[in-house]
């Protein structure tokens, strides 16, 4: 393993000052998942809020919360610091048509991912060089974002600087963080294209890899005639595993085999070389040179300007396994209620 020196900055609370921001007003383009939660707090840390958003639910949602809620055009023209929190497929086109031609110099753009910024040569969102260009990019779910907030635990989030013509970018930049409270946990000072690189690995390499070992490990269960309710459980259905997981991040990888009994402990640290796959690095190495080089962000470009819901076919054969039936009855079997989602 390389010797990655820990040289990357990582901002806390004592980092920021909220007084660059006394005076500033700030509009919340989007009211959806990190819209309204970052909105909330930015208005809890004594901050100026106006929200922009077009004509529809979230814009009532964000009115009954008690916002000043202008169109995404005024919303700029109305304000210092404009963050853009609506879904990055339309980011591109509302920035080129609503937010572009408002603009005015020493604004600043925040993004809540660098994805349309590392590949905007693919994506054609392009800034002025008028304005300064942040990123805050929470590693947390929008309703994470304001619960970690109301409990004073904070989230931790990739922030960064891709453009700085005021000179007071930084400045801005932490004090956003710190009243959005993500400076609580700690801000990883990353570049838009490393924030970017970073969340496409986890959604192509591991994510994939890890769904792949647990439909295996479930295969080998069923095909040797173990009862489906009881192998769903054991693998995943009881929620076990996501403590596992957030121990690992409390405590550590190793640290946490504490939490378990010996059996298992000795079991698992003996069995685990029989898994480690030489070939598995090389297969992650490709997939991440995909992602650096633009081919993916490429291929996902044309397969949203090919067809209107792009999604919708792989959705349809990804539920089309045997695995998705059986889950579906021993959900029902063990009265696990549907969620909203
Ligand atoms: P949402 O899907 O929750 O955003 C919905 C908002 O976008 C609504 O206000 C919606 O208003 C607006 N919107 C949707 N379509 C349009 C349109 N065509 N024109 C104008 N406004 C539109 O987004 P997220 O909160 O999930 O994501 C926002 C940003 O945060 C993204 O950059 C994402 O990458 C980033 N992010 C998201 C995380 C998450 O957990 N979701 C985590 C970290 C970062 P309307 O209904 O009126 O269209």
């Amino acid at each position: 393993m390389p010797d990655n020196a820990l040289s990357t900055p990582v901002y806390f609370d004592e980092h920021a000052d909220l007084g660059i921001l006394k005076d500033k007003c700030v509009a919340v383009i989007g009211y959806g998942n990190q819209g309204r939660a970052q909105a909330l707090n930015l208005r809890d840390s004594g901050i100026n809020v106006i929200i922009g958003n077009i004509e529809d639910e979230y814009r009532e949602k964000a009115i009954g919360d008690g916002f000043k809620v202008y169109s995404i055009s005024e919303a700029t023209r109305k304000s210092d610091i404009i963050m853009i929190l609506i879904p990055d497929e339309i980011q591109p086109e509302v920035f080129n048509k609503d937010i572009l031609p408002n603009l005015s110099e020493n604004q600043v753009i925040d993004f809540a991912t660098g994805y349309n910024i590392a590949f905007k040569d693919i994506t054609g969102l392009n800034p002025p060089e008028f304005v300064d260009v942040i990123m805050i990019a929470p590693r947390m779910i929008g309703v994470g974002v304001r619960e970690s907030y109301l409990s004073g635990e904070g989230f931790f989030s990739f922030v960064g600087i891709y453009q700085d013509h005021s000179g007071s970018a930084k400045e801005i930049l932490l004090a956003l963080a710190k009243a959005i409270g993500t400076t609580k946990k700690g801000a990883i000072e990353t570049t838009f294209e490393q924030e970017a690189h970073l969340d496409l690995y986890t959604e192509q390499v591991f994510g994939p890899a890890f769904g792949n070992v647990l439909r295996n490990s479930i295969k080998v269960l069923l095909d040797e005639g173990y009862p489906p309710e009881a192998v769903l459980v054991e693998i995943y259905m009881s929620g076990e595993l996501s403590f596992t997981l957030k121990e690992m991040a409390e405590v550590g990888i190793v640290e946490q085999m504490d939490f378990h009994s010996p059996t298992s402990q000795y079991g698992s640290l003996t069995r685990g070389a029989n898994y480690i796959d030489p070939k598995l690095p090389e297969i992650m190495k490709k997939s991440l040179k995909e992602i650096q080089s633009g081919k993916f962000a490429r291929e996902w470009a044309r397969a949203q300007k090919r067809k209107k819901d792009p999604l919708k076919p792989l959705k349809e054969a990804a539920k089309n396994i045997p695995l998705v039936q059986i889950e579906k009855q021993v959900r029902e079997k063990l009265r696990i209620k549907p969620k909203d989602i």
